[in-house]
């Protein structure tokens, strides 16, 4: 505990820091992911499409309700940046801290990506993960956090002082860009805060710093979604490679990533519907 001359602690401090920590959001009461149903359409689910996101670079892909998508390592250790978007209107799009509240800062098997509001629905359920052995580390690090946002050449040029062009903010804009046929600085704004796949990160206990270690990732592993809306997806190939020692420069060794979309011939289960909250009736002014 940092000692701070210029705000001593109280007598009761220790008593103040031993109280119990409470659950924010408890996840009881969520929908069940019902994975045994997913994976029973899995099987019958053949490829339909692939994508190779190459390295430093961005790309996007379309997939439907009821497919899944799956992100496979390839060639060697690294990290991609992935965004949700609906394919119907791409304004609702994955919101990483309500996923980090509901379910916590690493994601893995039975875990949602939910949208923002007013919809907060699932946009996908992750039916496999072949780093969900890893756990917990001895830094306190984890595979697949939602706690990052993304590199980008704002916070670059703020820190470094020069401008980086294939942060995996830039490559996202720049896919959704091509994707969509739009200008990248109008669709800019629809790029959000990531699930950082494969990524191994936490906090440092001291500090409380944001640290990334080497992914242990390697080629073949995968994670695997159930597209739960018609969904656009994107991904960087994060110019920090496996994220074991910097990003957003030309310094790591960087790879491609496999996407992969299979299609059942069938949806598992209805559609999520937007949230049904109401606001209550308000007359004007
Ligand atoms: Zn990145």
């Amino acid at each position: 505990m940092m000692d701070r001359p210029d705000c001593p602690a109280p007598p009761d401090a220790d008593v103040r820091r031993a109280v119990r920590p409470v659950i924010c959001y408890p996840d009881d009461t969520l929908p069940d992911p019902d994975l045994a149903a997913l994976t029973a359409a899995r099987q019958d689910a053949v490829k339909v499409a692939e994508t190779l996101v190459p390295p430093r670079q961005g790309r996007c892909w379309d997939v439907r309700a009821g497919q899944f998508f799956r992100i496979t390592c390839v060639g060697g250790a690294q990290v991609g940046d992935l965004n949700l978007w609906s394919a119907a209107d791409p304004s609702e799009r994955f919101y990483s801290g309500k996923t980090r509240a509901l379910h916590g800062t690493h994601l893995t098997t039975g875990d949602r990506m939910w949208s923002g509001f007013p919809q907060l629905r699932p946009m996908a359920t992750i039916v496999a993960d072949t780093l969900g052995w890893y756990g917990f580390d001895g830094d306190g690090g984890s595979v697949h956090d939602v706690i990052g946002t993304r590199c980008d050449p704002y916070t670059h040029r703020l820190l470094a002082g020069d401008d980086y062009h294939h942060c995996c903010h830039s490559n996202l804009t720049r896919a959704l860009a091509a994707h969509l046929g739009r200008d990248p600085r109008e669709v800019e704004p629809l790029v959000h805060d990531v699930l950082n796949v494969f990524m191994c990160t936490g906090f440092t206990r001291d500090s409380g710093q944001y640290f990334m270690k080497a992914s242990p990732v390697r080629p073949g592993d995968y994670i695997e979604f159930y597209a739960e809306i018609d969904l656009i997806g994107g991904l960087s190939a994060c110019p920090g490679g496996d994220c074991g020692a910097e990003h957003s420069s030309d310094t790591a060794a960087c790879h491609p990533l496999l996407v992969e979309v299979f299609d059942a011939g069938r949806v598992a289960r209805p559609q999520p519907q937007p949230s049904p909250y109401r606001w209550p009736s308000v007359s004007p002014g």
